[in-house]
């Protein structure tokens, strides 16, 4: 069993000021995908569909009164119908592709504590996938037992690292739009090199990408998600998914180009 994770920034416009979706990259990836051979569940990130709502209305953050609590709300309800249109558009354009896929709403069977997944039934996903369902999950915002919060952001990062920990996935790979991951941001630092293998002994200097308006932690974020993966024995691999071929190559078992976290 496969998971992929395809990252917001390969599939949206990730600096627009409103969702823009990245037609000619989601049309490609969706036509590469369609070469799967095995059992596989896709994880979106939400790119500008989540990060622009998520962080102006900063979800997640204490909620102090009860205006805070009113816009809070209207905040969750923006960015999950906003990501829900993205999931829509993705699973649409897989669906042309002859894939199988199956949208589902995370916000609507996982709830976090203190921003971690704490309740979460994988059976659906499981029945999907037996079904012979390809189920596409994504980033959302969803309810937090955390009273003081109330409402958490949870990235795609986060729940492929609780499903290939639950079914216990074969293989993990994750696109993104640079090639791995280097020794600082390549964006930014030209003389960064690419790092074949991470470990957690691996020293890194990795932005936050605040530039980018990226309230999930960005690479930062991702890495630490798959070191955590890599400690309970599941490998992944982080892939670009703007290179065309690769995420071909990957779903048809084939070596790709990228970093190792193990
Ligand atoms: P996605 O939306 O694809 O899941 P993010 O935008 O969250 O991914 O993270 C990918 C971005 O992280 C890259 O576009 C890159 O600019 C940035 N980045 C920061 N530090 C690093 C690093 N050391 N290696 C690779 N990318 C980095």
């Amino acid at each position: 069993m496969m998971i992929i994770k395809l990252g917001g920034s390969a599939l949206t416009i990730k600096d627009a000021t409103e969702p823009t979706i990245d037609e000619v990259n989601l049309d490609r990836i969706a036509e590469e995908l369609s070469y799967y051979s095995d059992d596989m569940v896709i994880v979106h990130g939400a790119g500008s569909y989540g990060h622009i709502h998520a962080k102006k209305y900063a979800i997640g953050d204490k909620i102090t009164n009860a205006q805070e609590n009113l816009y809070k709300i209207e905040g969750l309800s923006r960015t999950q119908a906003s990501v829900q249109l993205l999931n829509y558009i993705v699973v649409t354009k897989l669906q042309q592709r002859g894939i199988p896929a199956i949208g589902v709403k995370p916000s609507s069977f996982i709830i976090t504590e203190n921003k971690r997944i704490a309740v979460c039934d994988t059976g659906i996903i499981e029945r999907y996938i037996n079904e012979g369902f390809v189920p596409v999950l994504y980033g959302d915002a969803v309810l937090d037992l955390n009273d003081d919060i109330k409402f958490a952001i949870l990235s795609g990062d986060q729940i492929i690292t609780y499903f290939a920990n639950a079914l216990k996935a074969d293989k993990v790979i994750l696109s993104s739009d640079v090639d791995g991951i280097y020794t600082d941001n390549p964006k930014t630092n030209p003389d960064a090199k690419l790092i074949d293998i991470v470990t957690k002994d691996t020293q890194l200097s990795l932005t936050e990408n605040e530039d980018r308006a990226d309230v999930t932690g960005g690479m930062a974020g991702k890495i630490n998600e798959l070191l955590e993966l890599a400690e309970n024995g599941i490998e992944s691999l982080i892939i670009n998914a703007e290179t065309p071929g690769n995420l071909k190559k990957a779903v048809s078992g084939k070596e790709v180009k990228g970093t190792l976290i193990k």
